[in-house]
């Protein structure tokens, strides 16, 4: 079962031109030292722009870090992602921020269109067998056959949990799938993601949400301006802890790097 390992990973954005003034480099993440074992429940904590989309891009190969590596397992995550087209959705199951279901297709189609990515060409029958197992995990049964705009957004969001635990992905990674959800949707949600975690999948979740966050206590880092500033066990929202190894200088980067 994978673990993953960040060992001293940055990622930068390249500057936008500008003529006048000293080049500006967007820093996604700096120096980031982070492991995650298999069937840990990880919360990343931040303000806006303080770079958890960029570590979850990182976590998940979408983006390459300019300095650094990622491990699966010992393995580079740049080198196991390339052996196979679908390596990536094997291994991760993934909800972004902003919703992605296809409109025009079925609740169905669009779970059928995942489970094809993940698990390659099957049975009808048994694609039909897993999106009844995936729709009845989220407790969601019976809308195969409804589009997208038939459900709330709520429901929307956990038929993508559903898509994202189609092919049974040891590891989810969530990019605050709370934003713009009532409470008890929430609370549903998480309900969810707890069960899930409890039967061994790790769950990496980008979050705002202080309140979910102290109530369920688990492992919560803390991210500002690109660095980690906070791992804390049964934390909460705001620890912040100085770990065994000191902050690294700020960066040197130069502009002959980009
Ligand atoms: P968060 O998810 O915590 O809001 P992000 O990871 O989205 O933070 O962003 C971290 C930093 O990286 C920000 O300064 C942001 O402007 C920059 N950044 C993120 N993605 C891009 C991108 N595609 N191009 C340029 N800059 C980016
Ligand atoms: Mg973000």
């Amino acid at each position: 079962m994978p673990t993953i390992a960040l060992e001293n990973v940055s990622k930068f954005y390249k500057p936008k031109r500008r003529r006048k003034g000293p080049v500006h480099i967007d820093m996604g993440v700096e120096d980031v030292e982070l492991t995650i074992r298999q069937g840990e429940f990880v919360f990343v904590v931040g303000s806006s722009g303080s770079g958890k989309s960029t570590l979850l891009r990182l976590i998940t190969g979408q983006d390459k870090p300019n300095q650094g590596k990622v491990y699966v397992d010992d393995k580079d995550l740049n080198w196991v992602l390339k052996l196979s087209r679908n390596r990536a959705a094997v291994l991760f199951g993934k909800i972004w921020q902003d919703p992605t279901l296809i409109r025009k297709k079925t609740i169905e189609e669009n779970l059928a269109l995942a489970s094809k990515i993940a698990l390659g060409r099957e049975s009808p029958r048994l694609v039909e067998v897993r999106i009844k197992k995936v729709l009845g995990l989220v407790g969601l049964k019976g809308v195969e056959k409804k589009y997208p705009v038939e459900l709330s957004i709520g429901e929307c969001r956990r038929v993508e949990l559903a898509r994202a635990m189609i092919g049974s992905p040891p590891i989810l990674v969530l990019d605050e799938i709370t934003a713009n959800l009532d409470d008890d949707c929430i609370w549903d949600t998480l309900h969810l993601l707890n069960d899930i975690n409890r039967r061994g999948t790790t769950v990496i979740m980008a979050t705002h949400d202080s309140q979910y966050v102290n109530i369920l206590r688990r492992r919560v880092i803390t991210m500002s301006e690109g660095r980690i500033v906070g791992d804390v066990q049964k934390g909460k929202y705001g620890d912040v802890l100085e770990r065994e190894q000191k902050l690294p200088p700020l960066s040197k980067l130069g502009t002959d790097l980009i």
